[in-house]
């Protein structure tokens, strides 16, 4: 886990990029489900990333404008009455004695204490749009700094979106960030090999969702990194297939595409196994091409690699698949040149992956494809999907594969943080073949 002493550093390595100004980060509004229902709340990753604080109605600030106060936080209040209900807070003396603030106030004073940590500041690191009631509460802070021109006091004259540095910072993992996520992905190696045991013909998708679900909590996971798809037979096709509420029958590939998140980070694998225990011919085959592709992809990971030229990797061996077994038309180059993969293999390979599951930091550098460096923690997921109805031989259709793993971009090329979970055809078919009857 990231230590109090990691976040003041990330917060000081903030502070000596930004160079002068005041910064501010926000929390995640709160979001209503239903009625008086609240959605999950958590933490925002910019500011969890700078502070570890992890409650709601949070105003950070950060500033080299003010020698006596670099850090102040806007906090809840504790409150006997509030906690009783909703838990403890941190409140005000917490925020300077748990969390490292150099001054903290009550949020409902941010109104009347915003401007002066506004005046006689030239550059204002805010980013609009995410939050228009907290835009609406900056803006007008701004505009109450700009009333008193006349006292000789002056408002910022830019504003700077300060996630730019932030998220350059997040995309290059610490060793306490890469331990983190190292958790993480052992969590859901766990919740993967138990699908494996528990998903049978007879049985309905959200069984293996809910085993799922219970592996990842069970070992610490706070939440799942991302909503869970577990997609059988036709339904591995549906890229973004959510429902999971279809009977799994005999000769299903199940498709399942989940991740725990620990201690604010994620993992992100799929795996993709016959429900039944045994690939059937056609689903071997495709199921060969991509973990082929995967293979091919996951070695082409090291310093100075790019994700398009990973992705290059992957679909070249994916085509030549393709080709090889008709479901595409030679020569190689004109199958590329024009595409004619896209019904069968239309997403990227490759996502970065860290506090998010599709994680912040930018793909392209002058317009450039980035090139990899160390400490870089990108997905390799190539898939095949055939749909029902598609235009290739029937024997094809209705089978969905995704193969997805976590891999960590080291000085001497790479480390798949997900190892172990089982994906060549001999080791997925010989653990299905020793399940017990009634797992
Ligand atoms: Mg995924
Ligand atoms: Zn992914």
């Amino acid at each position: 886990m990231v230590s109090p002493s990691e976040f003041a550093q990330r917060r000081q390595r903030f502070l000596e990029t930004m160079g002068a100004g005041v910064a501010l980060f926000a929390s995640t509004p709160v979001a209503i489900r239903n009625n008086d229902v609240e959605h999950e709340f958590r933490q925002d990753s910019d500011l969890f990333y700078l502070t570890g604080f992890d409650e709601p109605d949070t105003l950070l600030i950060l500033s080299n404008e003010h020698p006596e106060q670099r850090m102040v936080l806007f906090v809840r209040p504790r409150d006997p009455e509030r906690e009783t209900w909703d838990g403890p807070r941190a409140g005000v003396d917490g925020a300077k004695s748990q969390y490292g603030a150099s001054a903290a106030f009550p949020i409902s004073e941010l109104g009347q204490r915003l401007p002066d940590f506004l005046k006689d500041v030239r550059r204002l690191h805010y980013r609009l749009g995410e939050d228009r009631e907290l835009d609406d509460r900056v803006l007008g802070a701004i505009h109450d700094v700009r009333a008193k021109a006349r006292s000789g006091v002056t408002a910022p004259r830019e504003i700077i979106d300060p996630s730019v540095i932030v998220h350059e910072m997040r995309l290059r993992k610490t060793d306490a960030e890469v331990e983190t996520m190292l958790r993480a992905c052992s969590i859901t190696r766990e919740a993967h090999l138990r699908a494996m045991q528990v998903a049978r013909p007879g049985r309905h998708e959200y069984e293996v969702e809910a085993e799922l679900l219970r592996v990842f909590r069970a070992n610490g996971s706070e939440r799942p990194a991302y909503g869970s798809i577990v997609g059988s037979g036709p339904n591995a096709t549906i890229l973004h297939y959510r429902k999971n509420d279809r009977l799994m029958q005999d000769g299903d590939l199940l498709l399942l595409d989940a991740g725990a998140e620990y201690g604010y980070y994620a993992s992100d694998v799929t795996r993709t196994f016959p429900v039944s225990g045994r690939f059937s011919d056609a689903q071997r085959t495709l199921y060969q091409i991509v973990l082929d592709a995967q293979l091919a992809a996951i070695d082409a990971v090291r310093p100075g690699a790019t994700i398009p030229g990973v992705h290059a990797v992957a679909l070249e061996v994916l085509v030549k698949g393709l080709i090889r077994v008709g479901i595409l038309e030679a020569p190689l180059e004109a199958a590329l040149k024009a595409e004619t993969y896209k019904p069968y293999y239309m997403h990227r390979t490759s996502h970065w992956l860290g506090m998010d599951v599709h994680d912040v930091g930018d793909y392209h550098v002058n317009k450039e494809p980035r090139p990899l460096e160390p400490g870089f923690v990108l997905t390799i997921e190539p898939g095949l999907y055939v749909a029902p109805g598609s235009k290739c031989a029937p024997e094809w259709h209705g089978i969905g594969i995704r193969i997805e793993d976590d891999v960590l971009v080291t000085a001497s090329g790479h480390r798949v943080l997900t190892d172990g979970i089982p994906k060549s055809v001999a080791e997925v078919e010989q653990i299905l073949a020793q399940r017990p009857a009634s797992g």
